[in-house]
């Protein structure tokens, strides 16, 4: 199964202690986020699909206390501690009026069938959201008039008999409830080391299991193109990844290109030309290899904070090119599941990707330790305090091209 001679996790414990430092270092930058009990951190609204039939999905995010991996450093490509209290728990009745004035607010107006309730991080670790208010939220959104499925996400680790069982009680019989987690990559180095997600094969074995017993669904989040792999690599990983996400018995899979979120490790490399984003041809080149995945999704727009960009296609002038028609159609594909939106897409910029594709490579340690080597913390700082301002009409240009339907400005 695994294709790449990238050693152990143990031969890269220097890289890892660094890249957990770095990723620790780069998220103290930013000071906590607060949101009022009266709207949600964010919420947006999306087209999508359940079975086979057109499905709105409404995603509510409460605010987070903060993933308690990023807490430590965490995966090095997610922002989401950004946005939260860092680490401060939110009180469970903060949560629970947050969750309810945001159902009176837009259910109403966008009658969804679908319900994902994030909080950035684990929705079943009391550290993040206390058990009373997990339990009761999962009870408010199964009341829903007309609610199907109710999505939450978690590392597996937190993935205990007790909590399982607690879940699937507070939720009616006929909704699917589905617990979504970073299964990332196959390889371990990848998975382990690039995005240091810190969760093993046998984690994700385990937790399945455990939630299958209970009849709760379960989504693999396979990531495009985590930090130090180039364009080819990352293809071939995440066709692979996702063939093992499958055959460990995900029930569905979500293809997650790689977006660039503000004080991450991924944002500092990217920063100095050391990271580039996905190309959308990547994003169809998977999808077109993983036909036989019965419940296929693309995701990689819906975080909070919103990303400063997301994955594109390059183009010489500076115009958005094809990355409409395509984000088009990957929307396109998530509402209908048919594969064959992607065919017979062309541009000016795929000889480009694909030359790209053939650059040779360096080892990856080799890879790790330059590109660590550049990093310099005082001119992260400069640059993102110049950026500030810069970059907020690009996150409302890239939201509006790739992101939902109806969402909060
Ligand atoms: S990807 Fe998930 S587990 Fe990793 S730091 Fe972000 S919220 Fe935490
Ligand atoms: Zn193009």
């Amino acid at each position: 199964m695994d294709e790449f001679n990238f050693g152990t996790v143990r031969d890269y414990t220097k890289q890892l202690r660094s890249i957990r430092n770095w990723a620790l270092k780069l998220r103290q930058l930013r000071p906590r986020i607060d949101t009022t009990w009266e709207e949600p951190a964010d919420w947006v609204v999306k087209d999508s699909n359940i079975h086979g039939e057109p499905a709105r999905t409404l995603t509510i995010t409460l605010m987070p206390t903060g993933c308690e991996w990023a807490s430590l450093g965490g995966c090095t490509m997610c922002g989401e501690f950004e946005g939260s209290t860092k680490g401060d728990v939110v009180s469970p009745i903060f949560h629970v009026a947050q969750f309810a004035s945001a159902v009176s607010k837009y259910v109403p107006d966008y009658n969804p069938s679908w319900i994902r309730i994030y909080q950035e991080g684990n929705y079943i670790n009391q550290n993040e959201i206390q058990r009373s208010a997990q339990l009761t939220i999962l009870s408010l959104a199964s009341l829903i008039y007309g609610i199907k499925r109710i999505t939450i996400e978690s590392m597996a680790k937190y993935i205990t008999p007790r909590n399982v069982k607690d879940l699937s009680k507070s939720i009616k019989r006929d909704i699917e409830l589905e617990i979504g987690m970073g299964f990332e990559a196959e390889n371990e180095v990848i998975r382990n080391v690039c995005v240091n997600k810190g969760e093993s094969l046998d984690d994700f074995s385990r937790a399945i299991n455990l939630l299958k017993e209970e009849g709760i669904r379960t989504v693999a989040y396979v990531l495009l193109k985590p930090p130090f792999l180039s364009e080819k690599e990352a293809i071939n990983e995440a066709i692979a990844t996702i063939q093992l996400a499958n055959d460990i018995g995900f029930d569905a899979i979500s293809l997650e290109p790689v977006s660039i979120h503000a004080f991450t490790l991924v944002h500092a490399l990217n920063l100095l030309g050391l990271y580039e984003l996905p190309w959308l041809w990547s994003v169809i080149k998977v999808a077109q290899n993983v036909q036989h995945i019965r419940d296929f999704r693309i995701g990689g727009v819906g975080f909070y904070p919103r990303p400063f960009n997301v994955a594109h296609n390059q183009h010489s002038n500076s115009d958005v090119g094809c990355n409409k028609e395509l984000w088009d159609k990957i929307k396109e594909y998530g509402r209908t599941r048919r594969f064959e939106v992607f065919n017979n897409l062309e541009c000016n910029c795929k000889k480009e990707w694909e030359n790209i594709c053939k650059t040779p490579t360096i080892p990856l340690m080799e890879r790790i330790d330059q590109q660590l080597s550049l990093l310099n913390l005082d001119s992260y700082k400069l640059a993102t305090s110049e950026m500030q301002f810069q970059t907020q009409s690009f996150v409302n240009h890239t939201t509006a091209i790739a992101g939902g339907t109806q969402y909060k400005r």
